[in-house]
Formats: C-alpha cells, structure tokens, sequence
C-alpha cells in the first residue's frame, strides 16, 4: 500500500484497524509531510512493533529522482524522476528570488495530442496522487530540504484529464504542508467541463488556461483534441466562471509561434478574450524542437505583439526561460531518461 495515496481520514482508518489509537495518524502525517522522512525507523514516536509493520505493509516512496539536470546560470534543475513501474515523468524546480517553484507532472504522456508538443505524441498512464505528492517531496529533498513555496501543475500531463487524483494531491499537500491553495496552479488545455468542477470546488487555486490561439480553425489546427472539445468562445466563458467562483485571475497562456498566430490581428482579439475575463496574459517564447514546423516568433514581433496587448489594457508578461540551457522542457529529460537520446520536446501548455 502506497501511504502517499491515503488521505489523513483513511491513514487514521487504516490504523484504528491495526488498533492503534487515532493520534498515530496525526504523528505519521507529520512525519510524511512536514519531515518527509523516506524510511519507518526514523519515526521515532511511533511504536516500535507499529514502524515494523508499517515497513511490512506499507511504502512511503512513490517516485525517485533517476536523473537531475542542473542549469548554472538559472539554476533551474530538471528532474527525470523513476515510478514504481519503471516509468519516468518529469518534475522541474524553478529557482525566483523569492522561492522555489515546482512543476509537476500529471499523467506519463498525454492524450491531448497539441502538435507542438513532444508529450502529447505518447501516452502510458494517470499518475496517482502520491505520485505527484512525491514530486514535490522529492525536488525539497534535493535542494538540502529548502521546500518549494508554490506548486504549478505545468509538467507532462493535462492536469484536468486526471482530476482526481490532481485535486487529492493539491489538498494533501495544502492540508500536509500548510502550503495556501493560493500558492498551486493547475495548467490546462482548456477542458470545460474539469474547469467548472473545480470552479465548483470553490478553492482560491489559480488557473492557467493554455490559448495559443484566438481562433477556432487555428486552435484545431495547433490543439486538435482541446479544439474539438470546446469552442473558444465556451472555453473563455467558462474561464469568467472560475474567475468569478475562486475569486482568482485567470492566466491565459500563448506560444507565439512565427508566422502562426503572432499577428497584429491575433493580437487585438487576444486582448479582447483577455479583457472579457480580466485575464492575465503570459506570452511564451518557443523552444524549437527538432523536425517541428514551427519556429519561435522573432523578437520585433514579440514586441509589437506585447505593444498591442498594453495598449489594449491588458497586463501581460513574456516567460522568462529558466530553463533553456538544460532543455527545461516538456518531454526533453524523459526521453533521455528512458534510453533514447532523442532531443525532442516542448514545454507542456
Ligand atoms: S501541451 Fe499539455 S495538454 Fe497539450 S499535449 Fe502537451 S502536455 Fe498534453
């Protein structure tokens, strides 16, 4: 039994039936959250008989880190981190002035198929939520157990195609490490139905909703299965739903893509999707993948692009590559990790 994939309630269960009193939940959560200890015998308040058949019984890993990729000017660090089964996913840790980042992975591989990423070409299965919880343990262990102090579900996967377990995940880990719902961002393609549910969940967790493009044709073109399961229009509508409900501002997130949608006119009808949610706008610059047909936008284009969205009122930011000079993107590490040396990937959204 995986612990990592048990709320606190079913822990305390689980060890009523050992006949242990309740409170023992309450010490081994502690241990796993807030000390994120990897072996029974460092719990020291348990009872001795109890650690040995937890270790008989139970597993407290989920994932281990096989392979880190540490960039030396930004100091981002790329994790290819192991599964039980042998699969690998990615996690990335982002260094900013004022914390550590997380990027988690969801699922290994994704079904949503966005041509211009290398995940969407594979998929293998949901990852569970004490996989993704172990992520994150994972990635504070490495950095000498400084703890990330926000969350984004912006790894392989769409987050919102393996609700469940994300949303168990996030909880646990509010619940386990005291970290604010304010402090998690679910990244998705942009499936209606998941955003209102979780809209309907009415948690202050932020959401960036992957755009790239402000047309219909455009966006079947570039995200085939999210264009196919909800029209723009829909999809911005439901955006002003969760808006509403989470009382956060939305992100919408747009790879500008050379010749593809960076036009001046791309750029208007953006910051008219934009205005009608209050939504902030994060401009990302494409990492070229080998033997795609897109090219990253150049940088005059990038900038009469952002000129168009300020005057239009709406607050934007170019991401900032954190990552670039260890292919901090979606796909790159896993491939290595798992034998092949294709250099193939995008970052995921
Ligand atoms: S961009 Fe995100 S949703 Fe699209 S295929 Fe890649 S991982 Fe899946």
């Amino acid at each position: 039994m995986q612990l990592k994939d048990q709320s606190r309630d079913e822990l305390e269960q689980l060890l009523i039936a050992w006949g242990q009193p309740p409170y023992r939940a309450a010490q081994l959560w502690h241990w796993m959250y807030r000390k994120s200890v990897r072996d029974f015998e460092e719990m020291t308040d348990l009872p001795v008989d109890l650690r040995r058949q937890l270790s008989q019984r139970a597993r407290l890993d989920a994932c281990w880190v096989r392979q880190r990729r540490e960039d030396p000017v930004a100091g981002t660090v790329k994790y290819a981190m192991a599964l039980s089964d042998g699969l690998v996913v990615e996690a990335v840790a982002l260094r900013y002035r004022d914390g550590v980042t997380a990027c988690l992975s969801s699922q290994a591989g994704c079904r949503m198929g966005c041509s211009f990423c290398a995940s969407g070409k594979s998929w293998e299965r949901q990852l569970t939520s004490g996989e993704i919880i172990d992520q994150f343990l994972r990635i504070g262990e490495d950095l000498g157990g400084r703890r990330s102090s926000r969350v984004v579900l912006m790894g392989t996967g769409e987050p919102l195609d393996n609700y469940e377990a994300v949303l168990q995940a996030v909880r646990r880990l509010h619940d386990g490490t005291g970290m604010s719902y304010r402090s998690f961002t679910i990244s998705t393609c942009g499936l209606v139905p998941g955003i209102l549910k979780l809209a309907a969940e009415q948690l202050p967790i932020n959401l960036a909703v992957s755009l790239h493009a402000v047309d219909d044709a455009l966006r079947q073109r570039l995200m085939p299965r999210a264009a196919r399961l909800a029209r723009v229009d829909r999809l911005v509508a439901a955006c002003m739903v969760y808006a509403e409900s989470s009382g956060r501002r939305v992100t919408f997130e747009y790879l500008l893509l050379d010749g593809v949608n960076d036009r001046v006119e791309d750029a208007r009808r953006l910051a008219d999707l934009a205005g009608r949610v209050r939504a902030h706008v994060n401009l990302i610059p494409f990492n070229a993948i080998p033997g795609s047909p897109y090219r990253r936008s150049p940088p005059g284009r990038v900038a009469a692009f952002g000129a168009r969205l300020r005057e239009a009122g709406v607050a934007f930011t170019v991401r900032r590559e954190l990552g670039a000079g260890i292919d901090a993107a979606c796909g790159q590490l896993r491939q290595r990790g798992s034998g092949s040396e294709a250099d193939v990937g995008q970052r995921s959204q």
